[in-house]
């Protein structure tokens, strides 16, 4: 069973593309949803947390202070980069524990916004990139969440440019106007099955 990375920057399209997969019945695992589980499952992570960023982290019946933690790392790189550091390795092992979980698949998908930064990437056999320009992705994502452009683009800042991750990916799929995606999808499926029986 192969391991295969999909990303993309914000509002590229990373999680509908996976959701197509989804549909081909290829289990997802969704590390940014997996990363707000481990904070409050993960006892290992949890201590770690309570260690860097003090016992105010977490309130008394055991969730999570985001309040404090979004006050330590906004507009702070080093505080972030540390919190990452902290919770990148804790969401790798939920992706392990749930991939021994996973059989009879020919593949299974790990969605992760930020596979290549967090270097994620590296555990998986290949490593998809969804891709869209930016104005369309600032306009799907002012229209999703009602943030504004500023916003939109600080996040990006936070993202290796689409160009250094297009280098690091295996395939590209495009999801803007120039081609349709659901053939993309089927076409990189097909390739991925037929890739999987020699692994
Ligand atoms: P983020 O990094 O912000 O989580 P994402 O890469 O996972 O974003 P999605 O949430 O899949 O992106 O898509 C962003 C928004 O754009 C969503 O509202 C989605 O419905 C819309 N969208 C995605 N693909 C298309 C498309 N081909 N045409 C129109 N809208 C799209």
């Amino acid at each position: 069973m192969l391991k295969i990375g999909i990303t993309g920057n914000i509002g590229s399209g990373k999680t509908t593309v996976s959701k197509i997969f989804e549909i081909l019945g290829i289990p997802v695992f969704y590390a940014d949803d997996a990363a707000k589980s481990v904070m409050v499952a993960d006892q290992q992570l949890i201590a770690e947390i309570k260690a860097a960023f003090g016992n105010a982290s977490y309130f008394e019946d055991g969730t999570l202070n985001r309040k404090h933690i979004a006050a330590i790392v906004f507009n702070n790189d080093e505080q972030l980069a540390r919190l990452n550091a902290i919770v990148h390795p804790a969401t790798f092992r939920a992706f392990d524990t749930w991939v021994k979980t996973i059989s009879n698949v020919p593949y299974v998908l790990k969605e992760a916004a930020l596979l290549f930064e967090s270097a994620s990437f590296k555990m998986c056999d290949y490593n998809i990139m969804v891709q869209a320009p930016f104005e369309t992705r600032v306009e799907r994502v002012m229209k999703r969440d009602g943030l504004s452009r500023e916003e939109i683009e600080k996040r990006e800042g936070y993202q290796l440019s689409e160009e250094k991750k297009t280098k690091l990916a295996d395939f590209i799929i495009k999801n803007d106007d120039s081609e349709l995606v659901i053939p993309q999808v089927l076409a990189l499926h097909e390739k991925l099955v037929i890739m999987s029986l020699g692994h």
